[in-house]
């Protein structure tokens, strides 16, 4: 609630205003030598940000437990500036498998044309990456839990079985926020965040953030500010706005998404649910000891079924979008295809990917039951006509 708040400076104010500028006036030419000597957090040149950028970053590095924070135009941009900064030609790079898809394809295109060693890993690797630990490993890479299968990483195995001040464990934090999970606290050096996402928190603004300790703070400011990359001010008010109502809407979008996945766990037409918060999920067990909570998004994988009957399935939604991303306050549901090249995939059916927002659960509820009924209807009755040709 006031992290990043200073009304004082304002006239009293309650919110930092939208403050944009380029260029920065000084009374006199000392007074504009002397402001070159602070980098940052000071107002001196728009690339280097304004009063709003500088109160969002000292928010999130507060409430991240970090040293300071970085703006970035998008998740995206984060996630690429932070593995740039801390990686040259040479260095070996681990990789969570279950690694968001642009992030994986950065790896695999931009930083291996740029003589960087990728290896995946799978996400329930644990101590054991200790053995895929090379003398030129510099970055270990996690996304806990993993956007679309929700594995949960064990962040402080990980972290003891890398010790080494070479190696910078950095872990891409967007599905709990810092308001569920704070990486830095469990031993992990960087802590990514797409603000888009839960942070911003109504869909229209894109805003990426990545919070350091001391240690590697310096080098992943250095390389945005040299590649002149910043955070508009009115999307750093978006995300500043978003973060005083943040508890509030987690609270509420935890305890709508537990009703549903407990629900959808028992229908015919679902697999499995994929939501470390259910006690059922594998990932239950380090879930309930590194985070404090859950958020609004999951797994469902469907028993086995046609691709065109998991397309009508989500046409026949009426209260749930079709559409990228998700952390708003609506509901969203998209089908997913996660990529792995480093461990089994631990699915069989169709999987789906649902953002329960902040509607009423009951409506959600039934909106989802009748589709899935109808679902397994579908599933019946294809059952029923194969049996029949069999015999
Ligand atoms: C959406 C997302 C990103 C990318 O964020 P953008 O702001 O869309 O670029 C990165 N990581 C995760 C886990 C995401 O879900």
């Amino acid at each position: 609630m006031h992290a990043g708040r200073h009304p004082a400076d304002f006239g009293g104010v309650v919110n930092t205003p939208v403050v944009r500028a380029s260029t920065v006036l000084y009374p006199d030419i000392g007074a504009y030598e002397r402001s070159r000597a602070s980098k940052f957090g000071a107002l001196r040149y728009g690339r280097y940000g304004t009063q709003t950028s500088f109160a969002l970053a000292e928010a999130m590095a507060e409430i991240e437990g970090a040293d300071g924070a970085v703006l970035y135009p998008s998740g995206l941009a984060a996630i690429a500036g932070v593995l740039k900064s801390l990686l040259n030609p040479g260095d070996h790079l681990l990789v969570t498998d279950a690694v968001y898809g642009p992030a994986r394809n950065f790896c695999e295109t931009e930083l291996r044309r740029n003589g960087i060693d990728v290896t995946f890993f799978a996400p329930g690797i644990g101590a054991s990456i200790g053995d895929l630990v090379r003398p030129q490993t510099r970055v270990v890479y996690c996304e806990s839990p993993g956007s679309l299968t929700f594995e949960v990483q064990d962040i402080p195995a990980i972290v003891a079985a890398c010790r080494s001040p070479d190696i910078a464990v950095v872990v891409d934090n967007t599905w709990a926020t810092p308001f569920f999970h704070r990486p830095l606290d469990l031993g992990a050096d960087v802590a990514i965040h797409a603000a888009t996402k839960y942070i911003v928190g109504h869909s229209d603004a894109m805003l990426g953030v990545a919070v350091a300790n001391e240690r590697h703070l310096p080098r992943i400011r250095d390389w945005a500010a040299g590649h002149g990359i910043l955070a508009g001010p009115d999307e750093c008010w978006l995300a500043l706005r978003g973060l005083r109502s943040l508890g509030a809407r987690l609270r509420q979008h935890q305890e709508s998404a537990k009703t549903i996945a407990g629900s959808l766990k028992g229908h015919p037409a679902v697999e499995r649910v994929l939501y470390p918060a259910l006690d059922t999920d594998s990932a239950h067990t380090i879930w309930s000891r590194d985070f404090s909570g859950a958020t609004g998004l999951f797994g469902v994988e469907l028993v086995n079924t046609s691709p065109d009957m998991v397309r009508a399935f989500i046409d026949s939604l009426d209260l749930f979008g079709i559409g990228s991303s998700w952390g708003g306050f609506e509901s969203l549901i998209l089908p997913s295809i996660p990529v792995r090249t480093a461990s089994e995939p631990h699915w069989k059916g169709p999987l789906l990917r649902l953002h329960i927002g902040l509607e009423d659960p009951d409506d959600l509820l039934d909106d989802l039951q009748r589709g899935l009924d109808v679902l397994h209807e579908a599933n019946c009755h294809d059952e029923r006509k194969r049996n029949v040709q069999h015999r």
